[in-house]
């Protein structure tokens, strides 16, 4: 069955209908309409899987796409127009430009967590760089997997952009097929089964990974505005979000602050008792809410705490005086549970985010701007955002990825065009200027070995010289090389390096 989806992807996108930038328009126009009038469908699915409120469904998930789909329409004739590069001597008569190609038929494996915009992000650029896509959405989120097949191809071409839904052994199968890239977003573990399948066919991917994303606060910070900032980030969608911040690194004489703080916030946005907000989520299923549930073992409880494993409800939770070695540092929570580790300053900080995996976002709240510059030069991680969370994911013309455990590659916008395309190094020569071809033909001598220096390594100011003079200094030399007479060429090699020595 996998065999025949991707079969028929590929011959469609060998038809060579996605060559066309009008096509491709035309599909994430028809990618916006889908989701404009399935709009209840989608949100209910949403709400089954985890509990997302119409509110947040729109603004999480649906807005960013119908923006992404926008950015990518009024940008993609010049994004994909080829791209003419800068010339030296030997190629001033040729064509030099890099032509953006789509890869083929891709594959977008989709993690459950934002379902709906995790999937179709990477789908647009996808699209947009000419590709076929076999989209395969998380069995998770089974709602929101299953409102897709529906939907998808009653909008798009059913060839070009087939849906896959099912779990592992499903996604097992895919991978036995050839793919030209593929595009996954889920955890690290995982990430390693997608590499090592795409490896058999030296298949490109892009990894979307997670991991432990730190922040720090510094004892010098507005912790009013901090703690606002982190409580929204950390427990929005019940704290599975591949960029919240994982733990807090703070000084001990803020934490007490910082809870009290925390508390106050919660109760602004929740009110009394979360589980009664429209606008708190719930955990995704058993297994991750038994999970999640087992890292609180052994731990101090400043905040929250209550669960119901009938509705995966976990209140927001915060820990004090957790230690590094503590059970809940040793993965990714991906739950609204948030440990406080003290730490005495920033050095100490930064030595322990570099005894850790590299994570996919780092935050750091301080008022001295100085603090944060420190933390981003001594560190590494897949983005940061200095004084708030989250926030650089949303500019678009940031490229979001990991680095090292969290991943590998990058999208959002501009940089999703590039992931799916091939920039392929394009020169159309001249058939003029034999003379100076000579120089790279046998037999070889010395002197052309000079002048095939001059031509590839002379370094001329434009500024001074403005490109006008260029071709003329080649055409002179084309000539001198020519009539191959070598002691006039030498002479007007000593001009020319003179001539260099006065710009
Ligand atoms: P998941 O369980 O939905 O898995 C992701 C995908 O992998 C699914 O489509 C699933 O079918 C497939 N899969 C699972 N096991 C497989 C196997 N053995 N072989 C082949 N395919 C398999 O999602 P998850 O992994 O629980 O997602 C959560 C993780 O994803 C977290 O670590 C989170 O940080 C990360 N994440 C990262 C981003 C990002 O943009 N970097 C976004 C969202 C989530």
């Amino acid at each position: 069955m996998m065999k025949k989806v991707v079969n028929t992807a590929r011959q469609a996108f060998a038809t060579g209908r996605t060559r066309s930038l009008d096509f491709r328009i035309q599909q994430l126009q028809a990618l916006k309409r889908m989701i404009i009038e399935n709009d209840a469908e989608i949100k209910k699915a949403l709400n089954a899987d985890l509990h997302k409120s119409e509110c947040t469904a729109y603004s999480y998930e649906m807005m960013g796409l119908l923006a992404e789909i926008e950015l990518i329409i009024d940008n993609l004739h010049d994004w994909a127009a080829p791209q003419h590069v800068k010339k030296n001597l030997m190629t001033m008569q040729d064509e030099v430009f890099i032509n953006y190609e789509p890869l083929g038929v891709v594959l977008v494996i989709g993690a459950w967590n934002y379902p709906l915009v995790v999937v179709l992000q990477p789908v647009l650029g996808a699209i947009a760089a000419g590709n076929a896509v076999v989209i395969k959405p998380s069995e998770v989120s089974e709602h929101t997997a299953k409102v897709l097949e529906k939907i998808i191809p009653r909008y798009l071409d059913k060839e070009l952009y087939p849906v896959v839904n099912g779990g592992v052994a499903e996604t097992t199968q895919l991978l036995n097929e050839r793919f030209d890239h593929i595009f996954y977003t889920g955890n690290t573990n995982v990430g390693k089964i997608i590499m090592t399948a795409a490896a058999k066919f030296l298949t490109p991917v892009t990894l979307e990974l997670g991991g432990k994303s730190p922040c720090y606060i510094d004892k010098d910070c507005d912790i009013d505005i901090a703690s606002r900032r982190i409580t929204w980030g950390k427990f929005v969608n019940c704290g599975q979000t591949c960029i919240a911040p994982d733990y807090v690194l703070c000084d001990k004489s803020i934490q007490g602050k910082l809870i009290e703080k925390i508390k106050e916030t919660l109760k602004e946005y929740y009110g009394d008792n979360p589980k009664e907000s429209p606008d708190y989520e719930r955990i995704i299923n058993k297994h991750h809410f038994k999970r999640v549930l087992n890292l609180l073992e052994g731990e101090k409880i400043a905040i929250g705490g209550e669960h119901d494993e009938s509705t995966c409800y976990i209140a927001p939770t915060v820990l004090t005086d957790v230690k590094p070695e503590a059970k809940i540092m040793q993965e990714e929570i991906f739950g609204p549970l948030l440990p406080i580790l003290t730490v005495k300053d920033v050095d100490e900080a930064i030595e322990f985010i570099n005894k850790g995996e590299k994570p996919l976002a780092l935050y750091a709240f301080a008022n001295n701007k100085k603090i944060i510059k420190k933390m981003i030069s001594q560190t590494s991680s897949g983005g940061v955002t200095g004084n708030d969370v989250f926030m650089h994911f949303t500019i678009t013309e940031l490229p979001f990825g990991g680095v090292g455990n969290s991943g590998m590659g990058a999208y959002h916008g501009k940089h999703s065009f590039d992931t799916f395309s091939h920039k392929r190094a394009c020169l159309i020569k001249s058939l003029s200027m034999e003379g100076v071809n000579k120089l790279r033909y046998p037999p070889y001598s010395q002197k052309k070995v000079e002048w095939a220096k001059f031509f590839l390594m002379s370094k001329f100011s434009k500024k001074k010289l403005g490109l006008v003079l260029l071709p003329f200094v080649a055409i002179v030399a084309a000539l001198i090389l020519k009539k191959y007479r070598w002691q006039l060429a030498g002479r007007g090699l000593q001009l020319a390096l003179a001539f260099q020595r006065l710009l």
